[in-house]
Parts: structure tokens; sequence; C-alpha cells
């Protein structure tokens, strides 16, 4: 039942939330992944590219450089002689090979152009360098005619191993761009070309003449001290010919610039690519993945409630189930004690109430267990149809309801109980209650469960119900107190019969005793009303029966040890004695253990034994019976059983209550008495006359034909020394 604890749902809760977070978290991942993923894949891709476009590069300046070396191996020292005719006849191949320009510098550094000028060109490094005999491209140039940007392929012109000029093409800057095919790339950002020491090749926007890649990037994107070191890195890794890629801040977005040889001469390829331009490319993707996501989220976020509402659902049906008493198809005290403070509240007043069918042993015994169950349902229904909105009732284990009450004053909570225990009306139901006002809220269950069965305990015979207070309380512990003083009582052998004697119709002579308990406490001696109710609470008084059937036996065997008369002892026997059969055998026993004639023992059972189980009791006296013993009906006239029932019994004496014999002076009581003597007759009965205690009573009796009588009026309970004397003293018909 403990799984029905408050916090559960909210334990559920943060269960589904802590899910949902994990699921959130993993989505957000699956994002990041993928998005890195794309990045390397991109830069994947752009290394393959730039493969390509290094291929198509090479191939187009070797085409060119080809055209170049081809036509400068044709030219003589005769052919230079004329160099301006000679650059003319180059026309077509201008035209064929989209070049700007061609023309033959002589060492001098006169050029002469294909179109017929002629310039100068000795400072230019492309003319320097093929005049010391190398093929070469030029860096971005700014034109010497016309104002666009080129760059200039130039071969040496060799004759007889003499380098006699320098035949070179132009091309324009952005043609050039086109021509080694770097549009491709473009498709991922800006391309650079640039040689090993950084000096710009081709750009597709031709606004930096002359530079320095590096520098260009140092001013560039200096925006942020971060780029320094990347681009030192770079700077330092096209060096040492590692190619790879570094991140820039530019304008405050990241940009990647990838770097990768190409086959050509030293020269780099530089391809710089935008976080916004991966996302682009990634967008595809991301919108998938995106998709998939939030559609994953939202049946994430579904099951999450799902799984929430399911739990809650269980969980309150588990406390429907858990709440469920069989009995009565109502509430159980799992419910009360879970739902107390809410029922609770400070506006009104409240009284906890425990009513209990006091008799419902007997009743099962009588109506039969499901019977009962339909009694107990009855009176759950009964009491729940008297009660007002905010109040509330519970069955707590056969036969026990708990009740939440509101009240003004306790006058009227007193009506309303009766007005509850008026089921005894449809059905003989013996009620005992318990009352707790409650003035403070922050008492829990369990400590006004106490209460109301302190009150309970502390009922006296003629109360059906009282109220927990402080007296209460104070007999609850003294009761606590004594029953550890008991239970030490019976281990120190402080119980001790005392002897009623009882005596003829004569008023002489003494015919037999009532053995009745005595407890040797603190040097006093302590009557049976202290302890007996709470040694029948507590379960004590079998034990209490047996010690005193065992002080009886050893008295008797002392005194017929030493040859004193003795008469037949009457014992009390409690009800819980006589809840199991193998009591008589019990009994026998120690009445054997002495050696005591069965005859010398006789039993008293109360009337009020009969009601809880006649059958059972039936078979116990038939049994004493059997063994020889005297059984006598003990308090007749306080009971309330059936004559019938007395009479199946076959009990062979009865004592007929004080409470009759207090009636003798009245002509109602004396009816009763003499009804009751005759009754006795019928059933073939002695009768013993308890509790006689003056001369009027015992000539009245004497009218009325009884076979004993015990009082005052022949003597008190004496103790064993005093009876032994008393006996020396009365007896004149000895029995040893
Ligand atoms: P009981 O069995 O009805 O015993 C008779 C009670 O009436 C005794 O009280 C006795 O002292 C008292 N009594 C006798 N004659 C008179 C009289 O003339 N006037 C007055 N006012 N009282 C008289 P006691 O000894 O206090 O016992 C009370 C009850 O305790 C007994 O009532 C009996 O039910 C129970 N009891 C006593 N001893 C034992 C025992 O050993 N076992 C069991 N199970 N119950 C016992
Ligand atoms: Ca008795
Ligand atoms: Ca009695």
């Amino acid at each position: 039942m403990k799984l029905i604890k408050k916090n559960a749902i909210w334990k559920a809760f943060l269960q589904s939330l802590i899910i949902w977070i994990m699921f959130s978290i993993l989505i957000i991942a699956t994002n990041k992944i993928i998005f890195i993923t794309t990045k390397n894949r991109i830069l994947d891709s752009i290394q393959i590219k730039i493969e390509d476009v290094s291929y198509l590069i090479d191939k187009e300046i070797t085409k060119n450089f080809n055209i170049l070396r081809l036509l400068a191996h044709n030219l003589t020292s005769e052919n230079l002689a004329s160099p301006g005719e000679m650059a003319k006849t180059y026309d077509e191949i201008v035209e064929k090979n989209n070049f700007k320009m061609m023309g033959i510098t002589l060492p001098d550094g006169t050029a002469y152009l294909h179109t017929g000028e002629v310039i100068d060109l000795s400072d230019r490094e492309y003319f320097q360098e093929s005049m010391n005999g190398s093929s070469s491209i030029s860096t971005v140039l700014k034109s010497k005619i016309g104002l666009r940007n080129e760059n200039v392929y130039s071969v040496p012109i060799i004759d007889q191993g003499q380098i006699i000029g320098v035949l070179w093409a132009s091309v324009l800057t952005e043609v050039f761009y086109e021509d080694l095919k770097l549009d491709s790339l473009s498709g991922y950002g800006e391309v650079f070309l640039i040689d090993e020491e950084g000096a710009l090749i081709t750009q597709k926007d031709t606004l930096h003449i002359n530079s320095n890649f590096f520098d260009l990037v140092e001013d560039y994107y200096n925006e942020s001290k971060a780029n320094k070191p990347h681009s030192d890195q770079m700077q330092s890794d096209i060096e040492k010919d590692k190619e790879g890629y570094r991140q820039f801040i530019v304008n405050g977005e990241e940009v990647y610039i990838y770097y990768s040889k190409l086959n050509y001469d030293d020269w780099w390829i530089l391809t710089k690519v935008s976080e916004q331009k991966i996302k682009e490319m990634n967008r595809d993707i991301s919108i998938v993945v995106f998709g998939i996501s939030t559609f994953l989220f939202f049946l994430a976020s579904i099951g999450v409630i799902l799984f929430y509402f399911s739990i809650k659902k269980s969980h309150t049906e588990l406390k429907k189930v858990a709440y469920l008493d069989p009995i009565t198809n109502g509430k159980n005290d799992i419910f009360l004690k879970n739902n107390l403070k809410k029922i609770l509240n400070k506006k009104d007043k409240f009284a906890f109430i425990s009513l209990e069918a006091a008799n419902i042993k007997s009743l099962v015994s009588i109506l039969g267990y499901s019977n009962s169950q339909y009694l107990l349902k009855g009176l759950y229904d009964f009491i729940e149809g008297r009660l007002n909105e905010g109040e509330c009732i519970v069955h707590s284990y056969f036969g026990e309801y708990k009740l939440i009450v509101k009240y003004h004053t306790v006058n009227e909570l007193k009506k309303r109980l009766e007005e509850f225990m008026d089921y005894r009306k449809q059905i003989s139901v013996e009620f005992k209650g318990g009352i707790f006002l409650i003035e403070d809220l922050n008492i829990g269950f369990e400590e006004m469960c106490a209460y109301v069965n302190m009150a309970k305990e502390n009922l006296t015979k003629n109360n059906t119900y009282g109220f927990y207070n402080k007296e209460v309380r104070k007999n609850a512990i003294n009761r606590v107190k004594l029953e550890e003083d008991i239970k030490n009582g019976i281990l120190n052998d402080e119980f001790k019969a005392w002897f009623q004697p009882k005596c003829g119709p004569d008023g002489k002579t003494i015919v037999g005793a009532e053995a009745l308990v005595r407890w040797y406490k603190y040097d006093s001696v302590i009557a049976p009303y202290i302890f007996i109710p709470v040694c029948e609470a507590s379960g004590l008084m079998e034990k209490i029966d047996t010690l005193l059937l065992e002080d009886v036996c050893r008295k008797l065997r002392i005194w017929m040890n030493h040859q004193k008369k003795v008469v037949p002892i009457s014992v009390n026997l409690s009800r819980s004695y006589l809840n199991s059969t193998d009591c008589v055998d019990r009994l026998q026993k120690i009445i054997s253990k002495y050696s005591i004639p069965n005859y010398l023992i006789e039993f008293e059972i109360t009337e009020s034994s009969l009601s809880e189980n006649e059958d059972k009791l039936k078979e116990i006296i038939d049994k004493f019976h059997e063994n020889g013993f005297q059984v006598l009906l003990d308090d007749f006239g306080m009971g309330y059983s059936s004559i019938s029932a007395i009479s199946r019994m076959n009990f062979d004496v009865m004592k007929i209550d004080k409470s009759f014999i207090d009636g003798i002076g009245t002509q109602a009581g004396e009816d009763i008495l003499k009804y009751t003597i005759q009754l006795a007759r019928s059933f073939e009965m002695d009768i013993v006359a308890e509790g006689v205690e003056t001369t009027e009573q015992y000539e009245f009796l004497c009218q009325h034909d009884f076979d004993q009588l015990q009082g005052y009026y022949y003597s008190k309970p004496l103790s064993a020394k005093d009876f032994s004397k008393f006996m020396e003293d009365h007896l004149d018909n000895q029995i040893r």
C-alpha cells in the first residue's frame, strides 16, 4: 500500500520530464553532428574539385605554353631582325586562343605587339625571368595598353643556344580565371590563385594588383585578433607544402579558407567558404533533419504526455483498489489516513470517532459469516446515509468504523452518534464508541486512532461511548503500567486463591466454597475488579485462571495431607479460557497433578460466555460432565441468553446473581426471584443464591427453596489460612 505515496505521480512526472529533456538533447546533438559531417563533406568535395581544377589548370597552361614554345622554336635571329612584322603574323593565333595580345620582346625590353604597337616591357618580371631562360606566368598585372588587368605567359626565344628575345601572350585576368576553370569552385565562395610567397596570380575580381595574399588576409581580416594565428599558421603550412584549412572571422561571420597545392609550379589555390554557405549547402539535409527531428520531438512529447497520464491513471486505479473495503464496498482506513488532511479544515470543528460493533463475534456465531458481512455493510450504508457534506466514514476492520464528523456543540455530536447507533433497532448490535475532538489539525491519523482506542478502553459497563480526555489518557498510561505489573505478578506467583464459603439452607453448614483470585502486591491484597479488565484486554486472563486452579489444588492437597476437612471448591473460568476445546484436558491435567478427586472441583461459567459460541460451549460442558465435574451457571440474569440456550447447556447449578437478591423487599424483585427459582427447578438445576447479606434476604430465600447460600451473611471471601480455620470451626460432615 506504500505504493500509493502522494509523490509517486510527481516522480512519474519528473521521470517523463527527464526522458523528454534527454530526447531534446539527442535531437540537438544529432543536428550538430549533421552540421559537422556536412562541413567535412564539403571539405572533401572541395578537395576533389581542386584536384579536377588542378588538372585543368595544368592542361590549360601547358596548352598555352606549348603554343608559345612551338612558335618560339621556329623563331630565329633572322626573324627577329624585323620583330614588328613577325609579331603581326600572330594575329590569327591571338584570336583563336582567346589571347588579349601577343608580342616579341627583344633583350633590351622593346616589345613588338601583334597589333603593330611598340612599347617598353623591360620592367616586367616575367620578361626578366624568360630572358634568364624560364617559361613564366605573371601575376596580375595592370596592362600598359588599355585599362584591364592581365596575366602574361612568356617563353624565351633561343637561337643557337643564345636567348635572343622573349615571346609572350597576355590574357585578360578574368579570361585567365575562366580558362583555368576556377569558376567551377566559385560555387563555394571566393577563389584565389597564389604562388608560394603569397603573390596573387589571379582572382575573380581583380582589385588587388601586385598584392600579397598573406598581407591581404592580414589587412582584410584583421578586424579580429583571433585571425592572426590562423593566418600565420596558413602561411607556415604553405611554406611547408602542407594542405589544410583555417577558420577566420570576417564581418562577424565565420569563414573557412581551404588551401591546396596545384600541380603547376609552386602555385596554391585557395577557396574561401563562409559558414553561411555551408549552412546553405546543408539546407536540404537540414530541412529533412529538422523535419524528422521536429516530428520525433513531437512524438516524444506526445509519448511523454501519454506516459504521464497512463501512470497517473494506473495510480488512480491502484488507489481505488487500495482504498476499497471489500466487506462494505466502501472505503477503508488507508483512504482516511491518506486523505485526513484534505477532509479537515480550519473553518469547521471536527470529531474523529471510532464506532465498534462490540458483539460482532457473537453475531457471527448467531448469523453466520456472510450474514454478518451483510449486517456490516448495512451499518456502513446506514451511517453514510446520515452524514453531511465534508464528513466521512470508513470500515477499518471487521466491525470497526471510523468517522470524521462535523459538530458545533458536544451535545449535538452526542445526538448524531445516538442517531448512528439507532441501527440497533434493526439488529441487536452492542456499540462501543471512542470520540476525539480535533483541535489541533497537525495531529496525525495514528495518533487519533490511539486516542479513540483509549476512550473505548476506558468505557465502563454503563457507557456505550466516551470522549478522549486527560483522564482517559492517565488511565491508559496506568493500564499499561498495570499490565506490566500483572505480568511480573504472574512470574512472581503473586496471585492467590481466596475462598468464600457456601452454606446449606440451614444457614450454618458449610457445603462448599468459591475460589476468588486476589493479588498480593505492595503488602496489600488487591481485588479482581482492579486487574481483571486489564487481564481480559491483554489476554492474561487464561493464565490467571490456570494459576488459580493450581493454587486451589495445591491448598486442597495440603489440607488433605494434613487430614483437614475439605469441601468442593468452585473455580471461575473466563470467556477466553473457554475458547479452546482442549481446555478441559488442560484443567484435568492440573487437577490430576495434585491427585485431587474431580468431585472436589467445580467450574463456574458466566452467563455472558454463552453468547460466544454455543455449540463449542456445549461440547466443553459435556466433556466436564464426562469427567465428573459439576458446572455452575454464574451470574444468572446478567446476560441476555435465551432460556432455550441455557436449558440446552445442561448446567448443574444456577447461581442467582446478587442483583436479584437485592430485589428482595420489593414486590417486583421478589416476583422475578420466585420466577427464576421456578425456572431453575424446571431445568432440574440446583440453586445457589449469591450476595446474600441480610437476614431478611436469608429468610425470604428459606421460604422459597434454595440449595446453597453464598454471601456476607454467611462469610466474606477468606484467605486460605482463614478459610482453613473457618472450616475447622464449621464443618461437621468431614470429607477426606
Ligand atoms: P463472581 O464470580 O460473581 O464472584 C462473586 C463476587 O461477589 C466476589 O467478588 C465476592 O467477593 C462478591 N461477594 C460475595 N458475597 C457478597 C456479598 O454478600 N455482598 C457483596 N457486595 N459482594 C459479595 P470478587 O472476589 O471481587 O470477584 C469479582 C468477580 O471477579 C467475580 O465475580 C468473578 O467474576 C471474577 N473473578 C474473581 N476471581 C476470579 C478467577 O479466579 N477467575 C475468573 N475468571 N474470574 C474471577
Ligand atoms: Ca463466580
Ligand atoms: Ca457471580
